[in-house]
């Protein structure tokens, strides 16, 4: 038995020590039941501490993007930045695990292989990469949306001679990029913070765009300490507000349609909001820019003449405009100098849809009319996100069904935080829950009060198994289906959609109808006693 491994038996297995797992440990400590931790990685963190590449940064304001469960914690951590940075949030998370003592409970460096749900006993054999199995009552998967990294599916990166990172993978010691011609693949979120930063470094950075993205600015900097007073003053208003929003943030709701104002209005509005330095903040300016084409062209028209304003070269800077998905619809982005990036005279933008991608060489890329020659490559190609890291593991419910095989069309959940057929199995910010269109904490801290309230309302019914009905499942996975349908997220290829990654179903993932919504859905069905569930002895 693995030294930090307790026993072998336990009530609950959380999978992942990010933000969902830290919390959902905390959570399980509190109703007096016994859990382990299993953490691929050598230490805590999840997302915040893999993804630390040059620049990598939360596109949420500190104040919000936090725990809200432990009010001292609140009041007495002092953020440094409006966005904060990675090393910043892994020392909160660091900090979060020692002051409540998770630590002893979670066994780092081991991967959760496979988890086996035995009808005879109700109970689940989970094993790990270390060769150990124990036994649980309860799987509850922290493993996070975006955390099986996905390498450009081009062939040849054996062959590259030099030495290549993915965003999502990155080393804990500093890469010295001075001197060197680095080349990066990608323009997504990471990408967008990590050239501005590689950029200063290298000798020429070349980017290779296959799908150019809407960039906010954060107009980061040093928090304002008058905000921070106002903000600790005013906490549990302010983080009731962003339960009860749309997309977990406090901002109010909007309440015009961006066609009933006058264009000099809304052009107007439009740059307060860019001022203001947040995505959510412009994504937010009026009700109908994800359903509606034509208000969305106006957003997207406003970012397009932000971008001709700061980018010198026109032809570079049409490049960089987005015109063939509506704003909003693949994951914007925010950036510190991105679009001012390509103004230097180290940095070189390639248009794949021009020059499409043929491989990578030992020397570098090859694209159809060229060759490039490179020291580092820079993969900033994504995820296979949401299902990707559930189905990285070996999962069977009730007759050995592989959850891959009952997911083989895209996910099926129920509320995103259970599967038919696979009891006592919980999924933080799965597949058909809000999750990736929340402020991730928000979204994180409602599933694990959640699961929790569930989990002491079993024990005072006598209950030991709770399994979501096919029919709840069916109806909640053609609810999110239909949500999807209603907006404008359906005309973009997203990995919201799963379309990064070939051969994965075209399934939105996502529950769109928003945060405070859901929230009160979920609340509805634990009154009704958790409708839609089977509870049983
Ligand atoms: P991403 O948004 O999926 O972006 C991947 C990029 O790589 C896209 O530009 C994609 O182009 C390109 N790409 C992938 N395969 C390629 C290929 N074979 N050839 C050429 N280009 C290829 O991934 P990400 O940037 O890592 O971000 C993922 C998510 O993580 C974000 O959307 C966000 O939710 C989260 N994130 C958040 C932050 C933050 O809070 N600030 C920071 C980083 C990440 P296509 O678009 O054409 O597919």
């Amino acid at each position: 038995m693995s030294t930090n491994l307790k026993s072998t038996t336990y009530d609950a297995v959380v999978i992942g020590a990010g933000f969902s797992g830290l919390y959902m440990l905390h959570k399980l400590r509190g109703l007096g039941m016994s859990a382990v931790v299993f953490e691929a990685a050598d230490d805590v963190g999840g997302t915040w501490y893999l993804n630390r590449y040059p620049g990598c940064r939360c596109d949420v304001e500190s104040m919000h993007y936090s725990y809200s469960f432990d009010e001292e914690l609140e009041q007495e951590w002092e953020w440094t930045e409006k966005y904060p940075a990675q090393p910043e949030i892994h020392a909160y998370l660091s900090h979060v695990a020692d002051r409540h003592d998770l630590r002893k409970d979670i066994v780092l460096n081991t991967r959760v292989t496979s988890a086996h749900y035995d009808e005879g006993s109700g109970r689940w054999a989970v094993t790990t990469d270390s060769g150990e199995t124990v036994d649980a009552q309860f799987v509850i998967s922290a493993v996070g949306c975006l955390s099986t990294p996905k390498a450009p599916e081009i062939p040849g990166l054996d062959d590259f001679a030099g030495d290549w990172y993915h965003t999502g993978e990155w080393p804990e010691e500093k890469v010295d990029f001075t001197g060197k011609r680095v080349g990066i693949i990608g323009t997504g979120s990471s990408g967008i913070q990590v050239i501005p930063e590689v950029a200063k470094e290298a000798a020429h950075l070349t980017v290779f765009q296959r799908t150019p993205n809407y960039t906010i600015p954060t107009f980061n900097g040093p928090i304002d300490q008058e905000l921070v007073a106002d903000v600790k003053k005013n906490y549990r208003e302010i983080r009731q507000m962003a339960k009860e929003s749309g997309f977990g943030v406090p901002l109010p709701p909007p309440e015009k349609s961006a066609l009933e104002v006058d264009p000099e209005e809304r052009y107007a509005y439009y740059s307060k909001m860019w001022a203001r330095g947040s995505v959510t903040s412009v994504l937010t300016a009026y009700t109908d820019l994800l359903v509606d084409q034509e208000a969305n062209d106006t957003a997207a028209h406003f970012v397009h003449d932000r971008i001709r304003e700061i980018v010198e070269d026109p032809e570079v800077a049409e490049t960089l405009c987005p015109k063939d998905y509506p704003f909003g619809t693949k994951r914007p982005t925010m950036g510190t100098d991105y679009y001012e990036t390509f103004n230097r005279d180290n940095v070189t933008l390639v248009d794949l849809r021009k020059d499409p991608l043929e491989r990578i060489t030992a020397d570098g890329l090859k694209t159809e009319q060229g060759e490039w020659e490179f020291d580092v490559l820079i993969l900033a190609t994504g995820f296979d996100a949401m299902t990707g890291p559930l189905l990285a593991m070996d999962i069977r419910g009730r007759a050995g069904q592989p959850l891959a095989e009952k997911w083989k069309d895209g996910p099926h959940t129920y509320l995103g935080l259970s599967v038919a057929g696979f009891p006592n199995l919980f999924t933080i910010t799965g597949p058909g829950s809000p999750s990736v269109l929340s402020n991730m904490p928000v979204a994180i801290e409602q599933h694990v009060d959640w699961i929790g309230d569930l989990l002491a309302y079993m024990r005072e019914h006598g209950q030991s198994t709770a399994e979501a009905d096919q029919q709840s499942e069916e109806e909640w996975t053609q609810l999110v289906a239909e949500y999807a349908n209603a907006t404008l997220h359906m005309k973009a290829n997203s990995w919201y959609l799963g379309a990064n990654v070939p051969g994965k179903p075209r399934v939105f993932m996502v529950y769109t109808g928003g945060v405070g919504v859901y929230r009160e859905t979920c609340d509805e069905i634990a009154e009704a006693g958790y409708k839609g569930f089977e509870l049983s002895a």
